[in-house]
């Protein structure tokens, strides 16, 4: 039994090879077999071209910080110890960009175009929680 209090995600048919790659500690995201487009967040169907033909590629796990924002107040009760945290959108080198929370770093010490890399945060037992920090900081 964890003691892991904070909401988890729960994975889909779709999203359940993201999340059995990050508890392996992979940044797995899909790409299309028909045009090629790779994607983020999973899905059903290519976003691009409608085709269904969808396969999983492992992610370098790099990307930059696109967008961001300090969370002064906690958006869930869960979350009080936190503040201040940094929830971002980072720009993966492969072109996807996904919500994430980035770590490791002084959120005044933020900046858009951040060189970050991908870590993983295991919060329980069964799940792992994929989050970024700094490049610099590896
Ligand atoms: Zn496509």
């Amino acid at each position: 039994m964890s003691d892991y209090t904070k909401p988890l995600p729960r994975p889909t048919v779709s999203s359940q090879p993201f999340w059995d790659a990050a508890k392996r500690h992979e940044l797995q995201i899909q790409r299309c077999e028909s045009c090629g487009a790779v994607l983020f967040y999973p899905r059903e169907v290519c976003s691009e071209c409608l085709s269904s033909e969808l396969g999983w590629i492992r992610a370098s796990g790099r990307g930059t910080v696109y967008s961001y924002t300090i969370a002064q107040a906690p958006t869930h009760p869960a979350f009080r110890e936190d503040v201040p945290y940094v929830v971002a959108i980072v720009e993966l080198d492969e072109g996807p960009r996904l919500t994430t929370n980035i770590v490791g770093c002084d959120p005044a010490a933020m900046r858009i175009g951040m060189p970050v890399v991908a870590t993983y945060d295991d919060v329980t037992p069964d799940r792992t929680l994929v989050k970024f920090r700094p490049a610099d900081s590896v």
